[in-house]
């Protein structure tokens, strides 16, 4: 099958592409304060399961049409781009009846040619971006059938989304990457966009950070990724949804690789770092800065400079982010004992004055 390069929203960007937005839809509340976050991060597209294939019934099924009202205030207010996932023509007529710029087949659906078709049959003539999961089984002429079934009706803008493979006994991952068949997807086809769901893969929170960069490091498009306003409390997939800011967080830190690994690409990170470290030598001058101001608050009001609780809420808050981002408790510790050293010399130094 021959695509032509296409555009998706926000592809024509530099990679990646970032998809963002809780598991499912639960409540206006709830969808609205997370696509604030969100957009305040600069997030460009938004997601929300509003119909939630569930493995077994008596789970949280989604809320229905009612929440595709929600994802259009997102859309006005925030002016992102919003998507959901269909599984069958009556989702597509609602999702397009409420303005939706983007959708998206399921894993289990796009296991189901009969259900494809379905979609497929009531997507034709409608110019829409559709991203086609892969199937729940590793079965690459299967997601090939599916992208098939919607090129044939007529659909151009497509793209792919890698979100694992099931598989009986779990063990680090939710859904095993199996990397290579996305890959060789991309070589079968290879103007078709690849997005990849860490979220799904991993199924935890602190496995979607190394996901993400691996991701990028296999030259994928864009990501996909599980955020909501209050993880804990989520109504489906809470063990694997993120905060906004942890999001950031974690798009802030990728090293985004360009093809050829060539000595010009070797600069080129060299010249990230020396950027990077530069912010860092700013921002600790700033905090230092800051320190500096306690101080005097300190030495007006008769306060010590030590406040343990404090110190302590800062070190397990601060190591505890730092892991989640990939690095070791003990390096954080070391860092964080060295600037705390530092902002108390500091105070010392005010307090004497
Ligand atoms: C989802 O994106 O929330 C979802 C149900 O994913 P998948 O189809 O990959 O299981
Ligand atoms: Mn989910």
């Amino acid at each position: 099958m021959e695509l032509e390069k296409i555009t998706l929203p926000g592809l024509e960007e530099k990679r990646p592409l970032v998809i963002a937005g809780p598991c499912s839809a639960e409540t206006e509340e709830q969808v609205m304060e997370t696509a604030r976050q969100l957009a305040a991060q600069g997030v460009k597209i938004f997601r929300a399961g509003v119909w939630k294939p569930r493995t077994k019934p008596g789970g949280f099924e989604g809320v229905g049409t009612e929440a595709l009202g929600w994802l259009k205030k997102v859309k006005q207010e925030t002016g992102m781009h919003v998507s959901t996932e269909v599984a069958t023509a009556k989702h597509v007529q609602e999702a397009l009846k409420f303005g939706m710029d983007l959708l998206w087949v399921g894993a289990r659906t796009t296991a189901n040619p009969f259900a494809v078709q379905e979609i497929a049959d009531a997507l034709k003539g409608v110019d829409i971006p559709v991203l086609i999961k892969n199937p729940v089984n590793p079965d690459l002429e299967l997601w090939i059938g599916a992208i098939e079934r919607l090129h044939n009706a007529g659909l151009r803008k497509l793209g792919v989304i890698h979100r694992g493979f099931s598989s009986y006994d779990k063990k680090l991952y939710r859904n095993l990457p199996q990397w290579h068949i996305p890959i060789e997807l991309h070589r079968r086809i290879p103007n078709l966009p690849i997005i990849c769901d860490p979220s799904h893969i991993g199924g935890r929170r602190d496995l979607i950070a190394p996901l993400c960069q691996q991701a990028m490091d296999l030259q994928f498009d864009g990501l996909i990724i599980e955020s909501h306003n209050n993880p804990d409390l989520a109504w489906s997939d809470k063990d694997q949804q993120i905060t906004p800011d942890v999001l950031s967080l974690i798009l802030n830190t990728l090293v985004i690789r360009e093809m050829n690994q060539t000595t010009e690409s070797l600069a080129a990170l060299r010249k990230q770092i020396d950027e990077i470290d530069m912010s860092l030598t700013e921002l600790l001058a700033k905090r230092m800065r800051v320190a500096g101001e306690i101080g005097q608050y300190k030495k007006e009001h008769g306060m010590a400079i030590l406040q343990a609780t404090r110190y302590d809420e800062i070190l397990s808050k601060r190591i505890a982010e730092g892991e989640i981002m990939g690095m070791s408790g003990e390096f954080m510790k070391t860092i964080l004992e060295a600037i705390h050293t530092e902002s108390v010399r500091k105070q010392m130094e005010i307090m004497n004055k």
